[in-house]
């Protein structure tokens, strides 16, 4: 609000002005309250400052199986380092290759019920600043997208890149795809790779742990779609205008890392009001909606007390025709059906309660989910245990962390070390993972125990106040391990690097 006031004075000063003349008869207070209502800028604006921009306009063929596409993307350079090139995730064509699939062997059946089904993102045009450019596609299954810049792109110069293109939305129960009752428009759109302190970071879809790694950008969606489907969407909608068969929604989506949307004709809805958040819960399965609904606002509630306010306006937990559980999009989690099942109760809460967490890691505070996976999975697996010590006490948190870390997780990795199979490093990149379960017990359960262990040595009441100063240092960016570690330091007064090389590198750990 300071910086806005500053360069705003002039303007500020006319309007009080004029408003001290119409309305005299209000407060000091009032006029404090009136303007701040209207020149406060959101917490979201202000981050969202200086942050790329995304234009995108897609038409929803249901039928065809297609989005067909228009991007704005202003890009700024926001590195110290001269760019000569752009690069693009095109996450769609990792869905193209049968032989080069996102998911492991034994998942493919289950991913694709009725047989492979290719996905892609076929670009027809891409303008730079206005000119039409030539581009290559590459990686391991085209999906990256190189742009050429004319010259370079300095540090702090933008630049602005239109692009044309088509996806093809493939029948799949993965993260992107669509099944018999929904669409999954997910990872769906040219989408501005990292330039870290390492370079670019260019990584395939990898089958293994979620391959995703963004910085915050702003969003102005338009999507037109059947006026019979219902949208559940990262951000806020603003408009929605229909001509009788078709409705185009405009959403905004200030400095979220990601823009996620998900379809589909037969969802009811149930919502509420947490802090400054409207909750929806979108379902086709009403008794197991309400409760998603509750474990979700619950552990927003939470959350927003112990970590950090969660500053958007809305989030979503939106039943999906998906297969692995659940899925974190900023402000929108995709639920897996089969946990509306009765018998998949206590599931429900479990997973519902994991990806909420991610909203703050992941979501707020990002990381390179590729090679720093354990700081946002570790961190989130063990939210979920505090939501349920807070919910349901202390007895219940110790059985949760028992048979979700310990027993769940901790030992069955003992198994495989034992028989000489595992290597117990967390940090590591996804792709050094054997597979699916030695990814999950290492990096969310050992993860897991990393931060029990910090908790344990000492106490809760520093253990949060750290990890709100990681929050709120590190919210609407990207966070490494030195980041987290610091936080630590800063409360305790101690280097805790020691403790984190320890579980991160070392070996076998004793569960207790
Ligand atoms: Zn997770």
């Amino acid at each position: 609000m300071k910086v806005f006031l500053k360069r705003h004075a002039k303007f500020l000063l006319t309007g009080i002005l004029i408003i001290t003349l119409l309305l005299a008869g209000l407060s000091c207070t009032g006029w404090h309250e009136l303007l701040s209502r209207f020149y406060t800028p959101s917490l979201l604006v202000r981050a969202g400052r200086g942050l790329n921009q995304y234009y995108i306009q897609a038409e929803f063929d249901p039928d065809a199986k297609t989005l067909e596409c228009y991007q704005k993307t202003e890009y700024i350079n926001r590195s110290e380092d001269r760019l000569t090139h752009l690069y693009f995730h095109l996450h769609p064509n990792a869905y193209l290759y049968e032989n080069k699939p996102v998911f492991e062997k034994r998942n493919m059946s289950l991913a694709y019920p009725g047989g492979f089904s290719p996905g892609s993102l076929d670009m027809i045009q891409v303008r730079l600043n206005g000119k039409e450019v030539p581009f290559v596609t590459g990686g391991y299954s085209e999906n990256i997208l190189m742009l050429p810049l004319e010259g370079s792109l300095d540090p702090g110069g933008k630049t602005i890149i239109e692009m044309e293109y088509i996806v093809k939305i493939p029948y799949c129960l993965g993260r992107f795809g669509h099944g018999d009752k929904m669409y999954k428009l997910v990872n769906w759109y040219p989408h501005a790779c990292v330039y870290d302190q390492k370079g670019w970071n260019l990584d395939p879809y990898y089958a293994i742990g979620d391959p995703f790694y963004s910085d915050a950008a702003n969003y102005h969606v338009t999507i037109t779609a059947p006026a019979d489907f219902v949208i559940a969407a990262t951000g806020e909608v603003r408009r929605k205008k229909g001509d009788g068969s078709h409705v185009t929604w405009e959403i905004d989506a200030p400095a979220v890392r990601d823009f996620a949307w998900l379809a589909g004709k037969a969802y009811q809805t149930a919502s509420r009001k947490v802090g400054r958040t409207r909750v929806v819960s979108y379902y086709f399965t009403p008794e197991a909606g309400q409760k998603a609904l509750d474990y979700a606002a619950e552990a927003l509630s939470y959350f927003n007390d112990v970590f950090g306010e969660y500053p958007y306006p809305r989030f979503s937990v939106v039943e999906a025709d998906f297969f692995i559980g659940g899925m974190e999009y900023p402000n929108l989690i995709m639920m897996d059906s089969n946990l509306y099942k009765k018998e998949e109760g206590d599931y429900l809460e479990l997973v519902t309660v994991h990806e909420t967490a991610h909203q703050w890691w992941y979501g707020l505070v990002g990381s390179d989910q590729i090679r720093d996976a354990w700081m946002d999975e570790g961190l989130t697996e063990y939210s979920t245990v505090l939501y349920y010590g807070h919910r349901y006490g202390r007895e219940k948190e110790e059985e949760v962390y028992d048979s979700l870390i310990g027993k769940g997780k901790y030992r069955y990795l003992k198994v495989y070390y034992e028989d000489g199979q595992v290597d117990e490093t967390i940090h590591r990149p996804a792709y050094e993972f054997s597979d699916w379960l030695h990814y999950d017990l290492l990096v969310y359960g050992k993860g897991a125990m990393l931060f029990h262990s910090l908790r344990e040595e000492m106490g809760d009441e520093l253990f949060y106040k750290a990890i709100r100063i990681y929050f709120h240092r590190h919210r609407f960016q990207n966070a490494g391990k030195m980041d987290l570690i610091r936080a630590f330091n800063q409360v305790t007064e101690q280097d805790w690097q020691p403790h984190f090389d320890q579980w991160l590198y070392d070996q076998a750990k004793e569960y207790e």
